[in-house]
């Protein structure tokens, strides 16, 4: 009905966010609205349209969030808000697995709207897998049965499975949301008649950054889950095939697994060092501080010549053609160096016009970014900050020629952003600056993503002006009063810890009441390092 909405019912998989369809991927990507359950991963939800509605209907074992009635109807209600939207309903494992995803289809289709069914990756199947439990194995188990540990029965109130059947299945049986019945289950299938010493595993979490494996046999069970304190969600796997998981277990534990990270940078910087820190085996929560938006045509921001310095009173677009009037120029991020050689391009110009010159950098990653345009530095400070290259350029000025009226004084351009502070232009008593690009804070974070970050081990931080707004925008909403940490009465478990780069950094962060770690050099090689020497040193672990 070309009135109505689209509703897909997608499977996000089991927690990996790497097991999520491409078609499931496609259609986040153009959402309109998401209405996802509790145990989609925040890297799924960072997937989704950044404008779409986000919707929490997510369930907790206590206390049920949103009715299961209330999301049929909700779905029913997106899909009449937004005539030919897209309505994503994204949920845990496969839709149709224990789901309630036919549920769900069966309101659409009494309301008249139209669905997919976008099949997701089964936790029954994918979770034994990570625990290098084929599901099946020749000689071993030749069926495998996937059962609710949940079901009660209408009439008793008590578990309304077959317990005779399921006793006498040899086939592997596989028991989702179980772990809170497991005691009773596990005792019922042994007084039918299944063999006390069936080995059987809890997969807790798996397939993400926290699974665990703890094995057991059928009688103990019980104890097990108790001494181990298993919790959902878990699968519980009985049979042969749960003794290969000692031989084909195949996930290692890496330095970095079951660590929640926040990367604070901006989302065209995050990407590499958070695959990093994912390779690492942590769990990456993206949240840039900043937006940065390259601007048309650079800004002239402050101009300095032998006369003294004039700072335009209204913004006035640089001349490229000003350019034949330079010596050095000089950047301070990859975000300059990206965005200059854009609005060069854009001006009808080439880098043919940087013939002659000397080009400076701040550091080693705006060194390396310049390179993929083809230039070599000849100017990189070896302690990497604002102030070292103020420095090396200011001595680049000849002294004796100090207030003299013709050159060699060297014409210096610095390309920069519109939050770039003043330390460089100070130390340089004859430069230029070229605003060619803006930074604008991010003002406002997702509720999803508010609660993942609550929840994680440390902060990664890479410049002052992400610790200043991270702390404004985690403040919103609490006491606000920093420290923040202090704001929250002790009762959110924010992360406490930051891993910095850059002393400025560091100390902004130890202002707001973070335990700092900074990296070696302003790289972030070195920070990531760092992060897994800190981790694996145990400290905090
Ligand atoms: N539709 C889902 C199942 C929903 S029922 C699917 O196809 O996977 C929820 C149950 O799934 C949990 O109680 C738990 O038993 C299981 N489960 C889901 N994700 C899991 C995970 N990452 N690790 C272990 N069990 C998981």
């Amino acid at each position: 009905m070309a009135n109505l909405g689209h509703v897909y019912l997608i499977g996000a998989g089991p927690g990996d966010p790497g097991l999520l369809t491409i078609r499931g991927k496609e259609i986040l990507e153009k959402a309109d609205v998401v209405v996802y359950d509790r145990l989609v991963s925040p890297a799924i939800l960072g997937m989704c349209n950044a404008k779409a509605k986000m919707v929490d209907v997510g369930k907790m074992p206590t206390h049920h969030k949103v009715k299961q009635s209330e999301i049929n109807k909700l779905l029913v209600q997106f899909a009449r808000e937004y005539p030919q939207g897209i309505i994503a309903r994204l949920k845990g494992g496969d839709p149709f697995v224990f789901g309630r995803g036919g549920e769900e289809a069966l309101e659409l289709v009494d309301a008249g709207v139209e669905f997919d069914v976008i099949p997701g990756i089964t936790s029954a199947i994918s979770v034994p897998a990570y625990a290098g439990i084929p599901v099946s194995h020749r000689g071993i188990a030749t069926s495998f049965h996937v059962i609710t540990g949940h079901e009660k029965a209408e009439s008793n109130g008590e578990l309304s499975l077959d317990f005779e059947t399921l006793a006498k299945c040899s086939g592997t049986l596989i028991f989702l949301m179980g772990i809170a019945n497991m005691d009773f289950i596990a005792k019922r299938l042994m007084e039918c008649g299944k063999d006390p010493k069936t080995p059987l595993a809890f997969i807790e979490k798996g397939t993400t950054p926290y699974q665990r494996t703890v094995m057991a046999t059928l009688e103990t069970a019980g104890e097990t889950i108790v001494r181990e304190k298993v919790t959902a969600p878990a699968i519980t796997i009985m049979g042969g095939v749960v003794e290969l998981g000692q031989t084909l277990a195949w996930k290692k534990n890496l330095p970095l697994s079951g660590k929640r990270l926040v990367v604070t940078r901006a989302a065209k910087q995050a990407s590499g060092i958070s695959a990093r820190l994912t390779a690492l085996g942590a769990e990456v929560i993206e949240t840039p501080m900043i937006e940065t938006r390259t601007l048309d045509i650079p800004d002239v921001y402050e101009v300095t010549s032998l006369r003294g310095s004039e700072r335009p009173k209204q913004s006035i677009h640089a001349d490229f053609e000003d350019l034949k009037n330079i010596d050095v120029l000089a950047f301070t991020s990859t975000n300059g160096v990206e965005s200059f050689f854009k609005q060069l391009l854009a001006s009808g110009h080439d880098i043919r016009e940087l013939a002659g010159k000397k080009i400076a950098s701040v550091g080693k990653i705006t060194e390396k970014k310049l390179l993929e345009y083809g230039i070599h530095c000849d100017y990189v400070p070896e302690d990497h900050t604002g102030e070292g290259l103020g420095k090396l350029l200011a001595a680049l000025i000849p002294q004796s020629t100090e207030g003299a009226t013709s050159y060699p004084i060297p014409r210096i351009l610095l390309l920069q952003g519109n939050l770039a502070d003043e330390t460089l232009l100070n130390l340089l008593p004859k430069a230029t600056r070229w605003v060619v690009y803006e930074t604008l804070p991010v003002t406002e974070l997702p509720e999803w993503k508010r609660e993942a970050v609550e929840k994680a081990d440390a902060v990664v931080f890479a410049s002052t002006s992400a610790v200043e707004n991270f702390v404004k925008l985690m403040s919103q909403g609490t006491a606000g009063v920093p420290p923040y940490l202090k704001a929250t009465n002790g009762s959110a478990p924010i992360p406490q810890t930051s891993f910095c780069i850059g002393r400025m950094t560091e100390s902004a962060a130890q202002k707001h009441g973070f335990e700092t770690v900074i990296s070696d050099e302003t790289t972030m090689d070195s920070l990531v390092k760092k992060i897994v020497e800190y981790y694996s040193a145990g400290e905090r672990a």
